[in-house]
């Protein structure tokens, strides 16, 4: 039988797990703390556990269990200190992202759900990777505790959770939400589910059973584009999920829990940012509770596209926001850090593939 990681395990499925080995369940809360409170990274030889859960932890981990996790290969800082990026490398050599981004009084993860992304919009660093394969429970929740764990040696502490990492997290939905409520789990991570946002390219069955489940975290589309035409040849998945199903979705969501939709806009010279796309954007979002998102594009190898420019930008934001729809411009992160998404990852690749031409790019951005 193929070992699994104590990671993989949700709250309930250890609580039945000891159960199922004459435990008792109530057991599961101190070995959840020392996991996901504690951080200890030997739990096995930690003096904090019971004998009864520690003899189980034994025989678990001769049995059935390993203590298999993500390591961190490679972390790179912004100069600002700001912004950090973790490269962490899976059991199967997979290498993902995660960030960790610095705001005034208050600290951000960003953390990747696949390794790769299906999707393939054509901007993005992870799309141009093509799919790998889906995360596991363990592997999401390993993020987030580096990202505790990094934070923790500063003093400081993570308050904020983005699912805007390598990835679409509606493709891997169970898991996904599965390893969320994990890190809100206490005593654990503890992680306020108001102060976690799910970013999707808009897979509609998704939207809606997200909604129907009545999930406590934000939603944010990735738009780019509010014509058909346009976001079809950013977005391939647009051809699957048009706008009119997309929207559909978004106003049955802010309908249903009466929530603000947050929709992300990533400005490209030329092709989106001018004064008429911003009406074309109000016209669609008429009538929503909505947040437009602007990021500025952090070029990467396998797209022509230029970042908006500054005046571009400005102007955009001034659109939407005379229009009485709030507009923010993600603050540039990470100004010489490949912190754009997929891009640490696509850049080491890029050191090890002479024929790509692409010097690596150091001028990226993160909000
Ligand atoms: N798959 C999800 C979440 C991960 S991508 C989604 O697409 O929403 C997170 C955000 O980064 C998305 O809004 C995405 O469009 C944006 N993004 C991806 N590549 C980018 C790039 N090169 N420049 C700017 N934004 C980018
Ligand atoms: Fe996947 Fe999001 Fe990148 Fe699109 S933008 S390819 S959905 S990670």
């Amino acid at each position: 039988m193929p070992l699994e990681s104590l990671y993989d395990l949700s709250f309930k499925t250890l609580q039945s797990r000891l159960l199922s080995d004459g435990v008792r369940p109530i057991h599961a809360v101190q070995l959840w703390k020392l996991l996901y409170y504690e951080l200890e990274p030997d739990p096995n030889t930690s003096d904090m556990l019971s004998p009864p859960l520690r003899r189980w932890l034994k025989a678990a981990l001769e049995e059935s269990l390993t203590l298999s996790q993500p390591s961190v290969c490679d972390r790179l800082d912004s100069s600002d200190g700001l912004t950090k990026k973790l490269l962490l490398r899976l059991h199967d050599g997979q290498e993902i992202e995660t960030v960790v981004m610095g705001y005034p009084g208050r600290f951000t993860a960003c953390i990747s759900s696949q390794a790769g992304c299906a999707m393939g919009c054509v901007f993005c660093a992870t799309g141009q990777m093509g799919f790998v394969r889906h995360l596991s429970h363990g592997e999401i929740v390993t993020q987030v505790m580096e990202a505790q764990r990094l934070l923790r040696a500063e003093g400081n502490k993570l308050r904020n959770l983005v699912l805007m990492g390598m990835g679409e997290p509606l493709h891997n939905y169970d898991v996904v939400m599965e390893a969320l409520a994990s890190v809100c789990h206490l005593p654990g991570i503890g992680i306020a589910p108001s102060r976690i946002s799910v970013s999707t390219v808009g897979l509609v069955p998704g939207i809606i059973r997200f909604t129907e489940e009545r999930l406590p975290y934000s939603l944010a589309i990735s738009l780019h584009a509010a014509t058909d035409a346009e976001r079809s040849a950013l977005l391939p998945v647009n051809q699957r999920w048009p706008l009119s199903e997309l929207m559909e979705a978004c106003r049955y969501y802010s309908r249903k829990l009466q929530r603000k939709v947050f929709f992300g806009w990533t400005l490209i010279a030329g092709q989106n940012d001018s004064a008429d796309h911003a009406l074309v954007l109000l016209e669609l979002l008429q009538g929503l509770d909505a947040h437009v998102n602007l990021i500025r594009l952090n070029r990467t190898a396998g797209f022509s596209g230029r970042t908006s420019e500054e005046p571009s930008t400005t102007a955009f934001q001034k659109a939407i926001q005379e229009a009485g729809v709030p507009c923010t411009v993600r603050q540039y992160r990470g100004i010489d850090v490949a912190a754009g998404c997929g891009q640490l990852r696509a850049d080491r690749q890029k050191f090890k593939s002479p024929e790509i031409e692409c010097p690596p790019n150091k001028a990226s951005a993160v909000s």
